[in-house]
């Protein structure tokens, strides 16, 4: 049976209500039109110039992204930025594009949940975009620097004391730094974001707390092959003969 975008668009809509983006966000169907077949989808973080031509490569009709495209607003598709040159390859090539941004970032499917399960934490529990847990066992937090970057793929950069004994850690993967104050009061000793400003990490480790930086890329990138399983579940229990597919795309090469 074949399917449509506007079909996906419905599963990730209910997986991921549109409507729960932040007003200054731009989720849902953003490239190609709704009544377009679709046989092959590619799941990747951000739709660079490289996924657009791995879609090309694989067939794909449609991708599938976390950041959305056009999140600020533009007067033209001129080939003359980065983006426009992705949008104008995108439509050359008869592609659709779907993102779900700060609404999935509230679900189980998030960045900071599919980090969380990657870090083997326990009890996780939901505050906002904030994932919390205790760690299978309490560690110091330069063991646990070493742990993130381990479990993430990726290099992690730790502010604060070093011998602090971590046995609660937050997550709020992306750009999240300012909510330490959250996860500490929340009851976590140690906070992973994805970017961590000056005064944040100085804040937080003179106020005895620890703020790790996994990356904007190392903290969002677990959620691509989770969001590619959920649909290619979805489609298969409808038995849409659709395959599903994770970038491999590595933007920034191997870190
Ligand atoms: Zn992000």
């Amino acid at each position: 049976m074949s399917v449509t975008v506007r079909k996906i668009e419905e599963m990730l809509n209910a997986l991921a209500p549109m409507e729960t983006a932040e007003s200054y966000d731009n989720v849902g169907a953003l490239v190609g039109r709704r009544n377009q077949e679709v046989t092959k989808i590619l799941v990747a973080l951000d739709a660079t110039m490289d996924v657009v031509k791995e879609a090309e490569n694989i067939g794909a009709e449609l991708i599938v992204t976390h950041h959305p495209l056009m999140f600020h607003s533009r007067k033209n598709m001129m080939e003359e930025d980065v983006e426009g040159k992705i949008l104008c390859e995108m439509i050359r090539h008869n592609l659709s594009m779907i993102a779900a941004h700060t609404n999935l970032d509230k679900t189980a499917l998030s960045g900071s949940a599919c980090c969380a399960k990657l870090l083997k934490l326990q009890n996780v529990r939901q505050e906002g975009y904030l994932f919390l847990g205790e760690l299978p066992s309490p560690m110091q937090a330069s063991d646990l620097q070493d742990a993130i970057s381990a479990a993430l793929h990726f290099p992690t950069r730790r502010y604060g004391d070093e011998n602090k004994i971590v046995s609660t850690l937050a997550i709020g993967g992306g750009a999240c730094d300012e909510e330490w104050l959250e996860a500490k009061q929340l009851g976590a000793q140690a906070f992973l974001t994805g970017e961590v400003r000056h005064h944040n990490a100085l804040g937080a480790s003179t106020d005895g707390f620890v703020l790790y930086d996994g990356g904007h890329y190392g903290t969002e990138a677990p959620l691509v092959p989770v969001l590619t399983e959920y649909l290619q579940k979805q489609l298969d229990d409808v038995q849409y003969n659709v395959r599903v597919y994770p970038s491999q795309c590595e933007p920034f090469g191997r870190m």
